[in-house]
């Protein structure tokens, strides 16, 4: 199936007011965010962790301890393209400056805790930082090509509490780092080997990044940005932002941040296509309701037809998933290039919902299609060691005190 055409009209990107309320809301949500602030990079012992640094932060640090600025080059491709993790093999380099810098800085990767493969290769990771907190990592490999998505978390815990999801009821610990975030990618790829970065047209085992696990990427935006141009770099890892997913439940003032920065591909954890029902199943609604949601998609920078915008839909059993919702869910999308992910609901312990009927996927979908919409039914993954979509969750706990709900 086809999307439909993205030539339909597109409302103009915000002005005035309406824009500079945006602009204070993004600095409120920014402010917030700053509160769950991840540790720094700087070990015990007074070394610097250069992962996760900027390429220009990673020049300051090597001029700071006396060398010229054109190093910076060659240490990000040592780190990010060949993916070393001990100075000693970065051969290019002299000896004497390989031992300065293990004296100055460390290349870290979160610790594997625990590192679990489903029966149908799904694979989930728990990593470890550097502070003891936890998040989840999952990779899907394609059964039918080599190549796969890598499922990255970016927040441990979560705020928002949507009621399907498992995550939502771990509160938010804190934010992830960018060095977290890249590092979750870095030591998946470890994990099967896939150094140096393939480059061009070569398969990439790791060939898709979707930022769908622990927490609200939005709600944590710098330093997923940060950790996403890092991933982006040519030089490096060299991952294409056609490659990478940012998944939300409707952080609107931050979309157009997102889109015109990183360009990247845009999901919608959408669910309900009333504003009463998304309210109860994604309470983040009762701030950014639906319409004003579909707005922000309609003038996001990065969707085309080729690029279409990715809406979530879980299917719970007599909540949200009869026909009726089918034909508002086209209503609601018409004219946006668009597809729609139809997720069987992955019962958790203490759930309280059921998956929708196999006619009722069924019926929905051809609804759907109908329409003009591709709407895959996804079929969940790693179900036996619950890695599949909104079951993650890890045990650790918020441990500081004063931190706002
Ligand atoms: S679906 Fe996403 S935003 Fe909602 S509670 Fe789960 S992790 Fe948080």
């Amino acid at each position: 199936m086809t999307a439909v055409s993205a030539h339909a009209p597109q409302p103009p990107a915000e002005t005035g007011l309406a824009a500079s309320l945006t602009a204070v809301e993004r600095q409120r949500i920014l402010a917030k965010s700053a509160l769950f602030a991840p540790p720094t990079g700087m070990l015990p012992d007074g070394r610097r962790d250069l992962i996760g640094l900027s390429r220009e932060e990673l020049t300051e640090a090597l001029v700071a301890i006396g060398e010229k600025p054109f190093r910076t080059k060659q240490v990000w491709h040592w780190l990010y393209h060949q993916g070393v993790t001990d100075f000693a093999r970065m051969s290019s380099i002299a000896k004497p400056l390989q031992a300065k810098l293990a004296e100055q800085f460390v290349i870290g990767r979160p610790e594997a805790a625990t590192v679990q493969t489903s029966t149908d290769e799904t694979r989930k990771f728990l990593f470890r930082f550097r502070d003891g907190q936890e998040a989840e990592t999952v990779y899907i490999p394609d059964r039918r090509e080599d190549r796969g998505a890598v499922c990255i978390s970016s927040q441990v815990g979560c705020t928002l509490s949507c009621t399907f999801c498992h995550t939502g009821t771990q509160k938010l610990v804190r934010n992830l780092g960018a060095a977290e975030i890249v590092g979750q990618f870095m030591a998946a790829r470890d994990s099967y080997g896939e150094w140096p970065s393939p480059r061009g047209e070569t398969p990439r085992l790791l060939s898709t990044i979707v930022l769908m696990g622990m927490g609200e990427p939005l709600y944590n935006y710098e330093n997923v940005a940060k950790a996403m141009k890092i991933v982006m770099d040519g030089e490096g890892i060299g991952l294409s932002r056609r490659r990478i997913t940012l998944s939300t439940s409707g952080v609107v003032p931050m979309m157009d941040q997102c889109g015109s920065e990183l360009g990247i591909n845009l999901a919608i954890s959408l669910h309900a296509v009333r504003n009463d029902l998304r309210d109860e199943i994604v309470p983040l609604n009762r701030k950014y309701p639906i319409e004003e949601l579909i707005a922000a998609c309609r003038r996001y920078p990065a969707a085309s037809n080729a690029r279409r915008i990715t809406f979530e839909y879980i299917m719970l059993r007599g909540v949200n998933d009869s026909e009726a919702d089918a034909r508002e869910l086209v209503r609601l999308i018409a004219g946006i290039p668009a597809k729609v992910n139809l997720i069987p609901f992955n019962p958790w312990p203490g759930s309280a919902y059921q998956p929708s009927t196999r006619e009722q996927l069924a019926k929905f979908a051809q609804i759907v299609m109908d329409a003009g919409f591709a709407s895959p039914i996804r079929m969940p993954r790693g179900r036996d060691i619950l890695a599949a979509c909104g079951q993650l969750r890890t045990e650790s706990q918020r441990e500081r005190r004063g931190l706002p709900a």
